[in-house]
């Protein structure tokens, strides 16, 4: 036995725990060697061998010695060397990374045959087609993706020879024809790179191994990862396997399966297979698979060994397993399994019912769900009673109702999906190269393939809905045009919609309605399965949960929805859409008014309805906390536009009837006019430049807070001051505001408890907080203004400007408008909660900005020992789940 060193592991001597060093797909393959599961021998070079070829340019010395010795084993146990012109070992090298990427790294099979092996191959397996077939494999594809052809040189030349014999299928093709083939393609690499395919076995596996590493390096694997948000420094590891044969002949096939359906989380027998195929023609769409349902009536022996070896690997790694096989001759083999990716309704119904199971524990199933896949099971699906013309049905690779133009290649779908069109990606089938168009559609659309076709894994991952297989299409990707059997045409730019829910493919766009989960949690009574699953899993976070969770809400209507969703109060009801609309007018007589006389009659034209509607929102949230915020944007932003009302006003007859208010308006626009409103007046600064506002609406929030109490409710409301920067702006605004309340629980002669604090939004209130804790009994985090004015840049404008390309050259991992920037932004929160908790032990701290819902911002938060997270009624539930989550 080799030692273990760093660079080369049998996989006697690895274990599904190694993943960083031998990459997911090398680390199952040990741990299914271990378990005495039928695995072809080999080895695996390390992701630290490809981290210092990278690093370096060039191959560590040991790595090629320590190669050799493992090659050497492995021909000992086989009792057949590499490439031998008798009787040839051949291997397969098949990259692996610690995070599964599919379609994105190179495989090569069949290494090990040249011109004499094949013979000796042919020779001994008494089938020349075989051992031709399996030749021109190598040559295809070592040709690409060792020497960097294109893939399509070798397919045109293989249709061409198709067509030539008049036959469509690969199977067609007589043994002649494949050793012509073996002579094409050898020309067609001496033309493209200028010189021969090496004969030379140990010099193709190291070829191949080197060609492996740098895929890492392509663009297209580069994608995925930012995509995918998987760092860009972890390299890959190589496998090296002993080739076993699924292009054997008809007794022979290779075959791909799940454990459970990775579509809806149901147990069953899920794959797809094919006689006669050699690696990725199962997945690749090439010939139509059958159900893995129909093996058993060609194999029943291999089919019923595989079945227990799906229960054994299942119950091994305690989830949904994805596996790969092939059938040589009628023996099984097993050539990989990880842990499958799922929908996420396939998420929680698996992790439900593994806890039925009893093979995890409700821990365990809660860290199996994660926010983002609650996220997409509150998404709307289609109407059902809504009409629709169905045109086609596929499979249903991935759920979701999606309506978009369609478009017939990536280049179109992104160019479309930047203008802002929401669309379809429609495709004979997909390969690595359509990943940018898949990232843009929401929805994917092919005519080929089955549910472990490429577009369907790839779909399932990113959660775009998918509809695959679709037969009854007819893709003409020239004519940007589709067919369907009876007849309708298709023209790029026509709407469709997709259910990737049923498969289901309709003309025009289908009416959309709300999911399931939402309506449960509105409190309809639902009998799909999935919804208990939700709901339980949900109650283990609350169970577990420390972080509250809280909604940003500034109706009764989403007040009430947020309560359902499961709400612990409001973290911030805005008050300023309450001076919108029809009140708007009111607004404008506050600005307008040119003396305290004309002040005070404007705010108490607006006090009555403010107080009502603080009676409705803090009806709707009885016995829970409710933030309100005094009015926080700049005031012209009540006001109509400069230039608009200029041009108004000019063209105003002088003795029209609105000429005198028209131009106090205008005085006024003018005079407000700001720069950069964003840091002008707003927030505290207007509380302070116009006296007796925040005291209106102080006065209005305590009133209806008295008349509750009265009513027999308990009302509990929090007043939020926003935008301060120093300590001497709150603690004259809370002079101010603790007089109203004292007058008005004087007057009303009943104790309303409330509380007055701040947001903290600015830097400098962050670095000074201890200051502001004194006038301050809670903080709340307002991390989109705290975000924007601690890079220094408008939210407002920089997600259509630089962002992108901050994106895209990973300046920023993420838009920190999104997630918190733990590194800056997060710095200052600390620094905010240690001085406000220094000054004020029993200081309530949350947060209100988007960051509230956003699932990695949510565990920071937890970590920073906050009370509560609040976001918007819709993420309540994910905010719920992810609190839970962080706590595992
Ligand atoms: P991917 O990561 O794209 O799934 P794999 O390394 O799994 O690539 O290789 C693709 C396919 O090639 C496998 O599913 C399997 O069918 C075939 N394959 C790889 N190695 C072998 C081998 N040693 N013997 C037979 N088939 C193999
Ligand atoms: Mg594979
Ligand atoms: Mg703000």
């Amino acid at each position: 036995e080799p030692t273990v060193s760093t660079y080369v592991y049998a996989f006697s001597q690895g274990n599904k725990d190694l993943k960083d060093l031998l990459g997911g797909k090398g680390a199952n393959l040990a741990e299914m060697t271990n378990l005495g599961l039928p695995v072809p021998p080999g080895f695996t070079i390390t992701t630290e061998a490809c981290r210092a070829y990278l690093a370096e340019g060039d191959e560590p010395v040991e790595m090629a010695s320590e190669i050799d010795a493992h090659l050497a084993e492995l021909e000992r146990v086989m009792g057949r060397r590499l490439g031998d012109a008798e009787d040839p070992l051949l291997v397969s090298v098949r990259s692996g990374a610690k995070f599964s990427m599919p379609g994105m790294m190179e495989t090569v099979l069949n290494i090990g045959l040249n011109d004499t092996s094949v013979l000796g191959l042919a020779k001994q397996s008494g089938d020349e087609r075989f051992a031709y077939d399996s030749y021109r494999r190598l040559l295809q594809m070592f040709g690409s993706t060792v020497l960097g052809l294109e893939h399509d040189i070798f397919s045109d030349a293989l249709d061409a020879l198709k067509e030539r014999r008049g036959t469509t299928d690969d199977l067609g093709l007589v043994p002649n024809d494949l050793r012509e083939l073996v002579t094409t393609f050898q020309g067609l690499i001496r033309e493209h790179t200028g010189r021969d395919f090496p004969q030379d076995p140990t010099e193709q596996l190291r070829l191949s191994v080197l060609a492996v590493f740098q895929s890492w390096n392509t663009d297209r694997a580069s994608v995925y990862r930012r995509q995918e948000g998987i760092p860009e420094d972890l390299g890959t590891a190589v496998n090296v396997q002993v080739m076993v044969f699924g292009n054997q002949g008809m007794t022979s096939g290779s075959g791909v399966c799940f454990t459970r359906d990775p579509g809806t989380g149901r147990q069953g027998v899920y794959g797809d297979y094919l006689q006669n195929a050699q690696g990725e023609d199962v997945v690749a769409g090439i010939r139509n698979t059958i159900s893995l349902a129909d093996l058993a009536d060609l194999d029943r022996t291999s089919y019923d060994e595989l079945l227990g070896n799906m229960r054994s690997l299942e119950r091994h790694y305690r989830d949904l397993c994805d596996i790969e096989f092939t059938i040589e001759r009628g023996k099984l083999w097993m050539l990989q399994t990880r842990v499958g990716k799922r929908t996420a309704e396939a998420a929680f119904r698996i992790a439900s019912s593994m806890l039925d199971e009893g093979l995890i524990d409700a821990d365990e199933a809660l860290g199996r769900v994660n926010g983002a896949q609650l996220a997409q099971l509150l998404f709307p699906s289609f109407d059902p009673e809504a009409e629709r013309q169905l045109i086609a049905t596929g499979m249903n690779a991935s759920p979701g109702a999606a309506v978009g133009r369609v478009v017939f290649d990536s280049a179109t779908a992104v160019e479309w999906a930047e203008r802002g069109e929401s669309v379809i990606l429609v495709r004979k089938e997909t390969n690595p190269d359509d990943l940018r168009g898949m990232v843009a559609a929401t929805g994917i659309l092919t005519s080929r393939g089955g549910k472990t076709s490429h577009a369907a894994v790839v779909a399932r991952g990113m959660g775009r809905t998918c509809v695959c297989g679709a037969e009854a299409i007819l893709v003409d990707t020239a004519a940007r045009s589709m067919t369907v059997r009876d007849g309708v045409t298709v023209a790029e730019g026509d709407v469709i919609s997709l259910d990737g829910t049923t498969g289901q493919v309709f003309l025009g766009a289908v009416p959309v309605a709300a999911s399931q989960v939402v309506r449960h949690l509105e409190g309809e009574e639902t009998d799909n399965d999935l919804v208990p699953a939700v709901a339980r899993l949900l109650e283990h976070a609350d169970a577990v949960r420390r972080l509250a969770v809280r909604a940003n809400a500034d109706t009764p209507d989403d007040a009430a929805r947020a309560r359902q969703f499961g709400a612990q109060g409001i973290g911030l009801c805005r008050t300023e859409h309450m001076f919108l609309g029809d009140r708007r007018i009111l607004v404008e007589h506050l600005i307008l008014a040119e003396d305290e006389a004309g002040r005070e009659a404007a705010l108490a034209e607006l006090f009555p309805l403010q107080r009502q509607d603080f009676v409705e929102i803090l009806r709707a949230m009885d016995g829970l906390p409710v933030t309100i915020r005094l009015i926080d944007p700049p005031l012209h932003e009540f006001l109509p536009d400069l230039t608009d009302l200029s041009v108004e006003v000019a063209l105003e007859d002088e003795r029209g009837p609105e000429v005198e208010r028209h131009h106090r308006l205008l005085e006024a626009v003018r005079r407000l006019h700001e720069q950069n409103p964003m840091m002008g007046l707003r927030g505290v600064r207007l509380g302070i430049a116009i006296p007796g506002l925040f005291q209106m609406q102080a006065r209005a929030i305590i009133e209806a807070a008295a008349d509750l109490i009265e009513e027999g409710g308990n009302p509990c409301p929090e007043i939020m001051v926003p935008l301060v920067a120093s300590d001497r702006e709150l603690s004259w605004v809370r002079e101010a505001l603790v007089d109203v309340a004292s007058d008005v629980q004087k007057e009303r002669g009943v104790a309303v408890p409330h509380k007055i604090g701040t947001m903290i939004e600015l830097p400098r209130a962050a670095v000074t907080a201890d200051r502001i804790a004194e006038s301050a009994e809670f903080f709340s985090f307002g991390t989109n203004d705290l975000t924007q004015m601690t890079w220094g840049f408008s939210r407002d404008d920089v997600e259509a400007e630089f962002f992108p390309t901050y994106l895209e050259d990973r300046i920023f991992p993420a838009s920190p408008f999104e997630t918190i920037d733990v590194e800056g932004v997060g710095a200052l929160m600390r620094t905010a909660v240690r001085l406000g908790r220094e000054a004020r032990p029993d200081i309530h701290l949350g947060v209100c900005g988007e960051h509230g819902g956003d699932p990695a911002s949510i565990h920071f938060f937890d970590e920073l020992g906050l009370d509560y997270v609040s976001c918007s009624p819709f993420r309540v539930p994910v905010a719920r789940l992810e609190a839970g989550r962080s706590t595992l």
